[in-house]
Order: C-alpha cells, then structure tokens, then sequence
C-alpha cells in the first residue's frame, strides 16, 4: 500500500469543500488517509458509525475528489479501526447497509425489495455532543442519556414525542450512536414505522414470519421513529404489540418516537397505550429564544462556518418554529454567501429572510384585540404602551400585552418589543417571565390575566 503524501489529501479536502460544502463536516478532520492499493484510496474513520454513514451518503463525491487531488482513476473506501482489524461492525450500520466494504451478514432475501435500507443509516451528526438541550426538551434529554448508559434498565420504554422538526429523531440516532460507540458488538434495530409494517406485510405475504420474528425479537434494542404510524392498523397494531411483549420479557431496551402521546393516537389498542405509558414518557416541545440561538450556534460549527452573533440573533428571532427551519435558515445563509461569493452578514441575511415580519394568520390574534382588551381593563391608552414611561401603572398593562401577544401570535419576540415601544428581545422575554412569575404567586393577578387570555382569544 502507498502512502498518501499530505498535499494530495489536503487537496482532496479542499476540493470537497469548495464544490461539495453542505455535505462537509467538523468531524471531517478526525478522517485520515490509510494508503492506496490497487485503485483503492482507503480512509479511516474515528467511528463505524462515521464510516457507514460516509459509505452510504458521501462516496460520489469522495471518489470525485479523489481523482482530483490524485489524477488517477481511485475508488475511495472507508474503513474504521473495527472494520480494518477484521472485526465484524454489527448493530445499526451493519444490519442495513446494502453497499459498501463491510457488511457483516448477509441480508436475508425478505429485507430486500420495498425494504428503505437508507433510512437507517444513522448521522454522526446526530449526537448527544450535537443536541442542544434546554426547558423545551431537558427531561426527553436526561431520559435518552441515562438510556444510552444503562439500556433495558433506566426506562423501557422510552416514549419521546412532539411536533416536526423537534428533535425526535436526532435523540434516538443519539442513543443508538452512543451505545455502539462504546459497544460496536450491540445489536440495535433501527427502523422507521414504515419499515416495520412494510417487512411485517412482506412477510406475511411470503410465509416468512418466522424470519420476521427472528429479526425483530432477538436484537438487544429495537428503535422505531415516528410509531404513531400505527394509528389504525390494527394487524400491524397486533403484530407491535407481541414484538413489544418478548422484547420487554427479556429486558431489552425499546425507544420509540411518535408526533402525539400515547393517548392521543388515533385508534391505538388500550393495551399498546399502556405499555406505552410504562417507561417514561418524555415530550420534546418548540425552542425558546436561547435555545434556538444554541442550536443555530451548533449548526453553524458543524459546518465550521463562522456566522456572526447578530446573524444569529436575528435568525432565531424570526424563525421560532422548529430546529429543523433554524438549521435550513443556516444552511440556506451558508448556500447564498457561497452563490453570490458575498459574506455572511447582516445584509444577506436580512435579504434571505425578507423584510416583512411573519403576518399572523387569519383567524388568529391580532395586536389590535390584545390592546383593546388591555387599554380597556386597564384604562390606559395605547400611546402610553408604546411610550418608553416606566411608571408601573403602565409597564404592568405592557408586560401583559407582551406576554398576550407572545401566547397568542406569531409574532416574533422583536417584533413584539418593537411595536410596545422599541424595546428589544430580551425585554420582551423579561416581561413573560414576570407575568409568569407573578402569576404563579399571586392568584387576583393570575385570574386576571386569564381572564383577558379568554376575552381575546373568544374575539377570533
Ligand atoms: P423530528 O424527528 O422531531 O421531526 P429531527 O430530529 O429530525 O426532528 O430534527 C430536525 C433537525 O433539527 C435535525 O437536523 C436535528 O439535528 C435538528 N435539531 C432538532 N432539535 C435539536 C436540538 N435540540 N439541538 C440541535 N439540533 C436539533
Ligand atoms: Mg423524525
């Protein structure tokens, strides 16, 4: 094998950053070289994880930078620290990879055909490193961590649900790269709902249930994201609730992800409910403004992009959605500075994000509801709100519309401080927590702001 002189790898790296940046990563740095034999350039990965990932995802443009910095015809491999010394990879990677160097058993003929083997190809960027916690997620957190150090034993089942783009995902691919990092000899199924009652199906029309239950009741840890697929299939529904029951017998762990709590299923069996309910049930819910600047923050090193604070705080003041929309603000950013070779700034980001504040809904809240309600229970005029006076006969009727408004609409934390008189984000913030906190110790006021919550909210 000969070795690569570090010219030709430095130039391979810069090719893939400069003509294939949205697939370049922090970890890239921890790659390394092996040597080149036989028109195979080998590269080590720091995890089989690492390595699965890049084999299934990033070979077309590895190879295409491999013949660059090289000029020679190279296929690019990857190998990790378990694979080169011949130890078989098991567990996640393993079980689904349909390509590459190192798959450990063969796939039996029924997880071939409508079988989605790329779904399962977990994301080294989908570690608890990555995963910025904070109020909205910190018990889901704490739950998948203590799961990942002791499976089968902390909580079984571990239930995390919440709306798109929360997270859901990003913990159990977590969980499942923390376990085979220290222990690559695990086995872990990793499947989405529909990959479940698809081979379930698939099965039962071959005859090969037996192959079935050999599949799904003899892993260490069975992961299945999004299970409130099973809403109203009742075969499938049945077929879960006996894999659930052998896997729970023998401690194994189960981890499953779904958009609604377990109640809140449609049509989901009482007794999958319960069993659902067992372990802990852990919901992820939107970020708070801190949150989203962390994750923004993340993002952005990930890609070892340097974005500036402002930026960051401008995107997490207009997009409060979810995770997944803040990091396409930032890939979005990163993909539009490349394009008009501009730099990432405030101009940019102002132009990416449109001038207009996000309008409210129809049928939803207006500003103008929140005043009239406050200005009349309150007796004080609008000027006054929007004045910079701090007499508490008006800061008090301002925080509540702040915290009204907040509850109430779309408007973003700025948005709102700018209308109640140029105040920033942080004051707006200010002013919920102390609504929140009064209300917590002083009952008239709590019953108060209630009441004008009903009032506006009866108006739409
Ligand atoms: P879900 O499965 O709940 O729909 P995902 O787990 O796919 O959401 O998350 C969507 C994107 O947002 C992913 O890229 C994920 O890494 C990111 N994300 C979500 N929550 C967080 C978080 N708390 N910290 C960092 N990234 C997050
Ligand atoms: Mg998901």
């Amino acid at each position: 094998m000969t070795r690569l002189d570090s010219a030709q790898w430095q130039r391979l790296m810069d090719y893939l950053r400069e003509n294939h940046g949205p697939i370049c990563r922090q970890w890239f740095e921890e790659l390394e070289p092996v040597g080149m034999d036989s028109g195979w350039l080998e590269i080590q990965t720091a995890t089989n994880v690492q390595q699965n990932y890049l084999q299934n995802k990033c070979l077309d443009p590895f190879n295409e930078a491999a013949q660059h910095a090289t000029g020679a015809l190279v296929g690019v491999k990857f190998v990790s620290e378990s694979t080169r010394s011949a130890k078989q990879p098991v567990g996640v990677g393993a079980a689904t990879s349909t390509s590459g160097t190192s798959v450990p058993r063969p796939l039996p003929d029924y997880m071939v055909g409508d079988y989605d083997a790329d779904q399962m190809v977990l994301s080294p960027d989908y570690s608890f490193d990555n995963f910025i916690s904070g109020p909205n997620n910190r018990l889901a957190y704490a739950a998948a961590v203590a799961v990942a150090d002791q499976p089968g034993t902390a909580y079984n089942p571990l239930f995390i649900h919440g709306g798109v783009g929360l997270g859901k995902t990003h913990l159990l691919q977590a969980i499942c790269q923390k376990i085979l990092n220290a222990n690559p000899d695990y086995q872990i199924l990793y499947v989405s709902c529909d990959a479940f009652m698809n081979q379930f199906f698939e099965c039962v029309r071959s005859g090969k249930m037996s192959e079935f239950h050999q599949r799904y009741r003899h892993v260490d840890m069975l992961v299945i994201d999004d299970i409130h697929f099973l809403a109203d299939k009742e075969r499938s529904q049945e077929e879960f609730f006996h894999t659930f029951n052998e896997l729970y017998q023998h401690n194994k762990q189960i981890v499953l992800s779904s958009d609604a709590a377990p109640n809140e299923i449609p049509k989901l069996e009482e007794r999958l409910i319960s069993r659902f309910n067992w372990g802990l049930v852990a919901q992820v819910g939107k970020p708070c403004f801190e949150t989203r600047i962390a994750i923004l923050k993340a993002k952005a090193q990930l890609r070892s992009v340097e974005v500036p604070d402002e930026v960051i705080e401008l995107i997490a003041s207009r997009v409060d959605t979810n995770a997944r929309e803040l990091e396409g603000a930032i890939t979005n950013l990163i993909a539009h500075a490349k394009l008009q070779n501009l730099p990432i700034g405030m101009d940019l980001a102002r132009e990416m994000l449109g001038a207009e504040p996000v309008a409210p809904r129809n049928n939803q809240v207006t500003l103008q509801a929140i005043i009239d309600a406050v200005t009349n229970f309150y007796n004080v005029k609008l000027q006054d709100l929007q004045s910079r006076r701090r007499h508490k006969s008006i800061t008090e009727p301002r925080q509540i519309c702040m915290w009204l408004a907040r509850k109430n609409t779309r408007f973003s934390l700025e948005e709102i401080g700018g209308y109640f008189g140029g105040r920033d984000h942080t004051t707006v913030m200010h002013s919920i927590k102390t609504v929140d906190a009064r209300s917590e110790t002083d009952a008239t006021y709590a019953a108060q702001v209630q009441q004008l919550n009903e009032q506006i909210q009866q108006q739409v």
